[in-house]
């Protein structure tokens, strides 16, 4: 391997170590930060993620508050239980786990949510901040996965400014809310976002000094797309159950060749999944400090 492992692991383990004083901070002046989940149904993977939100949450002394429906919950049921989210002064913060179940439209279930609570990013208001160019630490929550990409790209002293950019995926929590971020000044990216639709996409990426895959098909970004010396960051998840043993592996959008091309490569797992937590911790510091 020639490219430098970027490890997510570890830069997560910085970006919380840094939240410690700030919740002390919160606590000395009264203010308990508590991180609320909302789960509706029994996906392996949502499960799995919001134990390892809830892992960090008491690793922080952050509180916890998990509210888990059945997958026959009724879209009556799931808005029950937002309005109690909002209305619970215990959650400074609050995340609705997607997918939810088919049947539920996700969009009303988002736009219910308090603004204020939402440690996710993805309620309409503050999209539209993003989409502004005014979200951020100090006003509003931005989505997890593009702050922490940023995050990570930053702590690794990868240049962005002026650099092209290529996106893999326009999907609402990290494709499409990651153009919006880099492409905004201060960061300077150019940013081209590529999707199923696009024309030649090994063309597009070979032209990128950073890739960023956020589909869901496994191995799809080859070494030969890949500009020599590239940072490759990955974000798909596949999750493929091994049928003797019954454990689950994550495999990524990058073949693993990618790493004897790229200059630097965040892969899967170990890498953006553990910023994407890190980040939601972050937002749940923040959202406390508005108070
Ligand atoms: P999504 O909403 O389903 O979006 C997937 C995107 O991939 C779509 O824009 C789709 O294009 C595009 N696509 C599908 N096949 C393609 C192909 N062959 N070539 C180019 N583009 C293709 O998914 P998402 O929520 O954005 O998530 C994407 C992946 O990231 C998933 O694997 C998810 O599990 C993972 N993820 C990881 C984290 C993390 O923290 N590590 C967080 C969030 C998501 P169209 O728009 O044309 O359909």
């Amino acid at each position: 391997m020639t490219a430098v492992r970027m490890d997510g692991v570890a830069t997560a383990a910085a970006v919380k170590s840094e939240l410690v004083d700030r919740i002390a901070a919160l606590k000395a002046r009264g203010v308990f930060p508590g991180l609320g989940t909302l789960l509706v149904g029994t996906d392996p993977g949502s499960l799995s993620y919001v134990a390892g939100k809830h892992r960090d949450s008491v690793e922080l002394g952050i509180e916890s508050i998990r509210v888990d429906l059945p997958a026959t919950a009724t879209e009556d049921e799931v808005r029950a239980a937002i309005v109690a989210l909002n209305d619970d002064p215990a959650v400074t913060g609050y995340i609705i786990q997607l997918p939810l179940p088919a049947g539920i439209d996700e969009n009303a279930m988002l736009e219910l949510m308090d603004p204020a609570k939402d440690a996710d990013g993805l309620h309409p208001m503050n999209l539209g901040r993003l989409v502004l160019g005014v979200s951020g630490e100090l006003d509003s929550p931005l989505p997890c996965t593009p702050a922490g990409l940023v995050e990570m790209l930053q702590r690794y002293g990868v240049p962005i400014a002026g650099r092209r950019v290529v996106v893999i995926g326009r999907g609402l929590t990290v494709g499409r809310p990651l153009g919006l971020l880099l492409t905004r000044k201060g960061l300077d990216a150019t940013v081209t976002l590529a999707h199923s639709r696009t024309v030649d996409l090994a063309d597009e990426v070979r032209r990128a000094d950073i890739v960023v895959a956020a589909v869901g098909v496994p191995g799809l970004v080859k070494a030969d797309w890949v500009k020599p010396g590239a940072a490759v960051l990955d974000v798909g998840i596949t999750r493929r159950v091994n049928e003797v043993t019954g454990k689950a592996k994550l495999i990524g959008d990058v073949d693993p060749e990618v790493a004897e091309v790229a200059g630097f490569l965040s892969p899967v797992p170990g890498g953006v999944g553990p910023m994407t937590r890190a980040m939601l911790m972050a937002n749940v510091v923040a959202a406390a400090e508005r108070l």
